[in-house]
């Protein structure tokens, strides 16, 4: 009897307690929001995220969503899986018995297979439907460990990821610095079709979305991306208009000039059609659009038709009669109960249900439908507000005040109607996740530092034993950054950059001022041959300077000194022509024009390149490369003139030019250096840290590289 009690009790077409909390949401819906296709409160509570839980990732992106600290926090499996169980209890408990809740915070697969497997298991456990977050750079044996328990057997039968790839992303292997979207395709590639081998070898099912963050940069190749990914595997494609939520070093200004109207309509120009996203709507639509339906070959369709009644009709009918049915997690045969049960009960929906199959098979075309694969594909826009506005809106909504200010009053009810919730159990309250992210992540992560320190390794040199292996990020720092070599000590020259930095001015460094002091001396006094011998001497002792600086310890007021040094000879010796020779004053001025602008320009941008990468971590010194008239030139000019000054105006002449080109090279790749996105930082390209299992001054070990949410039946989180 209590077997046949339990069966009746799981057949039920609609949990009370869900219907309960389906009511409830509906109740705390601003009217704004109460629309005919919104989901809330009629078949879902919304999606819901984790926070804090492993802030740290080892990609960087521009914008960047984590806090400046997020990445100075250790990875924990333990504070993971404690963290990801408190939040989703209160989730469970405030929000009902299911939904869609995403591992989220950094990078997912910094956890250990075990830790993640773990925290998928929790949150199932408190009816939450996960789907991990990640940024898809992983190795399929890290999927394998995810999903495979000890023994070898599928300990999860069903995963959900949601991989985010765009080109605003760096430190990717293979590809750090993605020139455009469709040199990430292969990627997005390999990436799904990791999770199809996994079904084919361990009987895994899957759901993959596809998300992508949207600037000025990338606005044009969203309609490519939809257009070419759209039959790699993915379920849903999420596309997000930059907004400031996170590290403002990693933020620019014209971020904000991308609008969701503006992504939307790309969206539809990938698909080749337009996306009607009010048939169903998650909260506000200023901050969610969807569209769900299917490709039939080249041909996108909805499964509603917004400007068809019966469409509309099918949809209420959805709502009314199984909008608190589970589909998502219920077993195939006991879903097919449930939905035999509310037919019987409600007859209409048989013919509602046959009326649109006849509806959908006319505009496919039966002959589509049969020669082409139907693959259900979804687009998503969710668009996160800006910290200028949240800031202030939660402040007020704090106090129970409406903001008087229209743009805040918006932000308000966006945040009213918040589809995309996070739990903080401390207090017992849920917060809009661009609350958690403009508002609360700073000091969160902050805090989190203190109690997960990074560990302190011991530096070791390369090549030692035990020194660190800088795995596949190694390519974010060297070939992330084609713009900026590492140091070398090739003939400086005032059309030439210069190591600003790091160097100790040995003593070879002032015999060589000293001999170059001479040079322009003896070229004010027309001494030619002794001119010449001194600037060569110059040259050999400066070269000579840089060896023997690192092999002492090089120092910042070294660097200083040599550049300093450097600079004075070589236009010390023009001056000195100036004097020798007054038929070539003009050129020499000119020179020493070119050679000041040439000069400004080299050292401000190695300044403001310096500070951009200051937070590398690296010890290198940085020059700018580049330029018609580098060190090499300027030795070979000086020799020139000392041989033959009787020629001195016109190759004086000849060198200003050169040097004036080098000026203009040198300011047009500074601008574009320094409007690109800016570089991998430590905060986006940190170490692989151990986990907690592994000692704290361990050598780091390399690990497993690793990896959202199943269900194609049901309308997933369309959130990130
Ligand atoms: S997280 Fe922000 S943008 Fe997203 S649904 Fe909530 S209020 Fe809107």
């Amino acid at each position: 009897m209590t077997r046949i009690r339990e069966v009746v009790r799981a057949a039920r077409p609609a949990d009370p307690e869900f219907a309960a909390a389906l009511a409830r949401r509906w109740a705390e819906l601003p009217e704004t929001a109460r629309t005919p296709g919104q989901l809330l409160g009629r078949h879902a509570v919304g999606c819901e995220g984790t926070h804090g839980v492993f802030p740290q990732c080892d990609l960087a992106c521009t914008p960047c969503y984590h806090s400046r600290d997020a990445n100075q926090v250790r990875v924990d499996g333990p504070h993971t899986l404690a963290q990801v169980r408190a939040q989703m209890g209160l989730l469970r408990d405030q929000r009902g018995p299911r939904a869609h809740a995403q591992l989220i915070g950094g990078e997912v697969t910094l956890l250990d297979p075990d830790d993640h497997a773990a925290a998928l298991a929790i949150m199932r456990a408190h009816g939450r439907e996960p789907m991990s977050f990640t940024h898809g750079d992983i190795d399929y044996d890290y999927l394998e460990m995810l999903v495979l328990g000890p023994g070898g057997r599928p300990r999860l039968r069903r995963v959900s990821f949601a991989a985010h790839f765009d080109s605003l992303m760096f430190g990717r292997r293979g590809l750090p610095r993605p020139p455009d979207e469709a040199s990430l395709n292969p990627y997005r590639q390999a990436f799904a079709a990791m999770f199809a081998r996994l079904r084919r070898e361990h009987g895994v099912r899957y759901f993959l979305a596809h998300s992508m963050t949207v600037t000025p940069a990338n606005l044009g190749q969203v309609a490519g991306v939809v257009r070419d990914c759209r039959v790699m595997g993915y379920g849903m494609f999420s596309f997000q208009p930059a907004a400031f939520v996170g590290d403002q070093r990693r933020w620019h200004e014209d971020y904000r000039d991308v609008t969701g109207d503006q992504v939307w309509t790309q969206i539809e120009r990938g698909a080749g059609t337009t996306l009607d996203y009010r048939v169903f709507e998650h909260g506000d639509v200023r901050c969610n659009r969807a569209a769900y339906g299917f490709w039939a070959g080249d041909r996108w369709y909805p499964f509603l038709d917004g400007s068809d009644p019966g469409d509309l009709a099918v949809r209420d009918a959805f709502f009314r009669y199984f909008g608190p049915v589970n589909f998502t997690g219920t077993p195939a045969g006991l879903l097919a109960v449930r939905i035999a049960l509310i037919a019987a009960r409600h007859p209409r929906v048989i013919t509602l249900a046959a009326a649109w199959a006849a509806r959908a098979l006319r505009r496919v075309g039966l002959r589509r439908l049969l020669a082409r694969r139907v693959r259900p594909v979804s687009y998503v826009m969710h668009q996160f507000m800006d910290a200028v506005d949240v800031t202030p809106a939660w402040e007020l909504m704090q106090r129970g005040q409406a903001s008087t200010d229209p743009r805040i009053r918006a932000t308000q009810e966006r945040l009213a109607a918040c589809h995309y919730a996070m739990a903080h159990p401390e207090d017992g309250t849920l917060v809009p996740a661009c609350v958690q992210h403009c508002v609360l992540d700073p000091q969160e992560n902050r805090d989190l530092r203190v109690l997960l320190p990074l560990p302190q390794v011991p530096r070791r040199r390369a090549g030692q034993p035990g020194a660190p292996v800088r795995g596949r990020r190694a390519g974010a720092l060297g070939a992330g950054n084609a713009g900026f070599a590492a140091e070398s000590d090739a003939g400086p020259g005032p059309g030439h950059g210069r190591p600003a930095a790091g160097r100790r001015r040995g003593s070879t460094g002032g015999a060589g001022w000293a001999a170059g002091a001479g040079a322009c001396a003896a070229t004010a006094l027309r001494a030619w041959p002794a001119a010449l011998g001194l600037w060569l001497a110059n040259r050999l002792l400066d070269g000579l300077d840089g060896p023997v600086a690192r092999a002492g310890t090089p120092t910042d007021a070294g660097g200083f000194l040599d550049i300093v040094a450097d600079f004075s000879v070589y236009a010390g010796i023009i001056l000195g022509l100036a004097i020798a020779v007054p038929g070539a004053r003009l050129a020499c001025v000119a020179l020493l024009t070119a050679y000041y602008i040439s000069g400004t320009a080299f050292l401000a941008l190695s300044s403001l390149a310096e500070r951009r990468r200051q937070r590398l971590g690296d010890e290198r010194s940085l020059r700018f490369v580049g330029g018609l008239a580098e060190g090499t030139e300027t030795i070979a000019v000086y020799i020139l003139l000392f041989l033959l000054p009787q020629h001195a105006t016109a190759i004086v002449w000849a060198f200003t030019a050169a040097v004036a080109v080098t000026a203009v090279q040198r300011v047009h790749n500074g601008l574009r250096l320094l409007r690109a996105p800016r570089p991998a930082e430590p905060g986006g390209i940190p170490r692989r840290w151990p986990t907690p299992k592994a000692s704290a001054t361990a050598p780091l070990p390399l690990r497993v590289r690793n990896p959202r949410h199943n269900g194609a039946r049901e309308l997933p989180c369309p959130a990130r």
